[in-house]
C-alpha cells in the first residue's frame, strides 16, 4: 500500500523549479466595510500590542488591543465586526 503510493507519487510528479514570490513592499490592503474600496490598512504594533486599522478612503478607523499571535488579517476581521456591530445602531444610509 505505502510502496504503491510513493511509487505513484514519484512517477507522476516531476520536480519543478519553484518560482519565488517576491514580497511586495506595499502593505496589504483590505476591503472597507463602509465605503467598499480596497483601501483598508491593518497594522499591529508589537511594542504596544495595539492593532490599528484605517481606511484611507473614508477615514474609518479602529484601534484595539492585539493578542499575541494576532496578524493583520485578524485585526481586519475585528475591524469589520466592530463596524457592523456599531454601524447597525448608527446611520446605515448615507445620501
Ligand atoms: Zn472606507
Amino acid at each position: 500500500m505505502i510502496e504503491n503510493l510513493s511509487g505513484e507519487c514519484g512517477m507522476g510528479r516531476r520536480r519543478k523549479q519553484v518560482v519565488k514570490i517576491v514580497r511586495r513592499t506595499l502593505p496589504e490592503l483590505y476591503l472597507c466595510p463602509r465605503c467598499g474600496k480596497n483601501t483598508v490598512k491593518a497594522g499591529i504594533s508589537k511594542s504596544t500590542s495595539k492593532a490599528t486599522v484605517i481606511c484611507s478612503s473614508c477615514n474609518l478607523r479602529s484601534s484595539f488591543d492585539a493578542t499575541r499571535n494576532m496578524v493583520p488579517v485578524d485585526a481586519y476581521c475585528v475591524f469589520v465586526d466592530q463596524h457592523y456591530s456599531q454601524g447597525s445602531q448608527e446611520e446605515t444610509e448615507v445620501a
